[in-house]
Formats: structure tokens, sequence, C-alpha cells
């Protein structure tokens, strides 16, 4: 099996030299255990905060050993009675081209019309990070406006789309080219959408949100959260998503400049991490394979080919790369 590994904690922006390509060859399968052809892996913005030594809400990336991540593929030898060969699963073992441990460890598919791949992305774990964070940390509500940063990425498009289907009466989106803002309003339904690279966020912001807004989704941290704060109405809520502007930084970030805010309007400001919500997986998964197969949510792939690519994939989501969910095919 080709694996990544990490060899050295990255400072700052990390490069190929952080990491390896290593060929291991796998043990015979013991009882109750699976071996499976990844198909595709997912790269993901938390997996830089895992090449980091420090404390978080999920261990970091040991040195000298193959990272983890969200995978799917099929059963290609098995000696597990729930998943024999030729299912489709999903399962967290990651920077690899095969992966092979206890069947427990992987999650077999519903059977749908729709790629393995939306497993990864919308009907994944970043659509329900878009999910959870509108409808139980924001309590977006019918009628309500919405501003999301990072909104041509993988879980921002599907905010936007999942605002609408709560009934958000307007959705704004920023992303980082002329590109990607016109495709969230031609694909995504974006009423507004802005480059932050243009012009100052606050400036572009209040521009297009002359009546404010009322819930803002945070991908992005930074100038992007302050200028946010500036336009919340009273009783606005953020639910803190990520704040990818900062993943790289080497020095402390500055503290936003206008707290005071969130006492004269009553703003509420919440973060989450979707691990921790799982008990809505069940209803939203539901919903998502529906809205998918009959088309009233669409989603963008950026995929590239080959694990001997995937670092490049990872590189090239932080900087920007993708529209929808990077994903390398194996
Ligand atoms: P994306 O698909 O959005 O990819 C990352 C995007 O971030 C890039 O495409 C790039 O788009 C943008 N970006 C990179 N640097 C900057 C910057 N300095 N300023 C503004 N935008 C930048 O990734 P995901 O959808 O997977 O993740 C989006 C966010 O959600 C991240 O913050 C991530 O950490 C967070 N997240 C949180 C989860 C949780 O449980 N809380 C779960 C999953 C994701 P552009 O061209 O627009 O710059």
């Amino acid at each position: 099996s080709t694996q990544i590994q990490l060899v050295a904690r990255p400072v700052g922006t990390p490069t190929s030299e952080n990491f390896r390509t290593v060929s291991v060859e796998l043990p015979e399968l013991g009882p109750d255990e699976v071996r499976v052809r990844n198909e595709f892996l997912s790269v993901d913005p938390y997996m830089r905060g895992r090449m980091n030594d420090a404390k978080s809400y999920i261990p970091p990336f040991g040195l000298n050993e193959t990272m983890t991540g969200a995978a799917v593929g099929h059963v290609i030898d098995s000696t597990s009675d729930a998943l024999p060969v030729g299912t489709a699963v999903l399962h967290s073992y990651g920077w690899r081209d095969v992966a092979q441990g206890p069947a427990a460890h992987f999650s077999a598919l519903p059977e749908t019309a729709l790629s393995l791949s939306v497993f990864l992305g919308a009907a994944g774990m970043t659509g329900l990070t878009a999910y959870v964070g509108l409808k139980r940390i924001a309590g977006l509500a019918e009628g309500e406006s919405v501003f999301i940063s990072g909104a041509a990425g993988a879980v921002g498009t599907i905010a936007g789309q999942v605002a609408r289907k709560l009934g958000a009466s307007r959705v704004i989106g920023s992303a980082g080219s002329a590109e990607k803002v016109a495709v969230l309003k031609e694909k995504y339904g974006f009423d507004e959408a802005f480059n932050y690279k243009d012009a100052p966020v606050r400036q572009q912001l209040r521009t297009l949100t002359p009546e404010g807004i009322d819930v803002y989704f945070d991908n992005v941290g930074g100038d992007h959260l302050e200028a946010a704060l500036d336009r919340l109405n009273t009783s606005g809520r953020v639910a803190l998503c990520g704040a990818i502007s900062q993943y790289n930084s080497t020095e402390r970030s500055p503290g936003p400049d206008n707290l005071s805010n969130l006492v004269t309007r009553s703003l509420r400001l919440e973060g989450f991490t979707v691990g921790q919500h799982q008990d809505l997986q069940g209803e939203f998964a539901e919903q998502m394979t529906g809205w998918l197969q009959e088309g009233s949510i669409v989603f963008d792939e950026t995929v590239v080919d080959g694990i001997d690519h995937a670092l490049d994939a990872f590189f090239d989501m932080m900087n920007g790369a993708n529209t929808g969910k990077m994903l390398v095919r194996i």
C-alpha cells in the first residue's frame, strides 16, 4: 500500500519536505477485518491543525505515521460477514491507496445513484457541518439574512443552499476570485457575492448589506469576522465554523476590534465542531440524499488524480484552487 506520512511539523505554510511517501506490505487479514481499495480521499483544512503538536479537539498526526482522514472505497478482501467483498465503505484511514483494519472501523454506505465521493462532501462531514452550523448553532429562521465566508468551498457551497432550504430571505457570500463570485451567484443562488481580495471586507460587506445581516457563518475569521460583527442586526448570531485565514499563521492573530457590538446589539457567537453533533447525522443524511437525488441541491468537486498528488491537492485547497470539495481520486 502506498501511504503518506508526516515526518516534520510545518512552521507556517507546509511544504512537501514535511512529508514522505512510503510503500507498506500489508499483513494477511485477521478475523473480522477488511481490506479496502480507496477510490477517493478527502483533504480538509482541519488537517493543517493536526500537523501541529498542539492539544486540540482531535490529536495531532504522529510523526513518521501514515496520516488519517476520511476516505471512501470498496471492500476487496474480507473476513467479515457484515462487510463482504464489494461493499462500498466510508472510513478514516485516509492517506493511502489501500486501507486495512477491523471491520468495525469501516461503515457501509447506502446504495444510491450518487458517486461515492459525495459521502466525503455534500452528503458527508462537510455537508453536515453546513447544516449543523446554520440550523443548530445559528438557529437560522425563515426570513432572515445570512452572510457566509469561504462561500465557494465545500462547506460554503452547501451552506448557501441549506440556508435557502431553511427559508433565508437573503444569502450573501465571499470568496477569493471573480470566477468563484460568478459561480456563487449563477449556480448556487447567492443574492450577492464579493471577492474579498478586491477591497476591504468591511467596506464590501457594508455596501452589499444595507439592511444588515441576522446570521454569519464564519469559515475564515480575521477581517471577515470583524466585518460581520459590524453588520449584524440586534440578536444576530454567528456560527464559528473555522478561521482558515489563520491556519498557517506563525504569529498570534489580532482579536476583533469591535467586540462591543456583542453588548450593544445582543449578539451571540458560538463555535462548534461537527463531531459533537453526530446526533443530527441521521436526519441530515436522509434530507441531503433526497435533495441531491432530486437536484435541488447541487455541488462541485475539484478532483486531483493519484495518491502521488494527494499533497498537492491539500496545498492547492489551502490556497483556494478548489471550487466545492477538494478530493483525491485514487
Ligand atoms: P474549502 O473547500 O472551503 O477550502 C478552503 C478554502 O479556504 C479555499 O478554497 C480558499 O478559498 C479559502 N481560503 C484559504 N485561505 C484563505 C484566506 N486567507 N482568507 C479567506 N479564505 C481563504 O474547505 P472546507 O469547506 O472543508 O472548510 C471550510 C471551513 O470550515 C474551514 O475553516 C474549516 O476549518 C471549517 N470546517 C469546520 C468544521 C467544524 O466542525 N467546525 C468541519 C469542516 C470544516 P478562496 O479562493 O475563497 O480563498
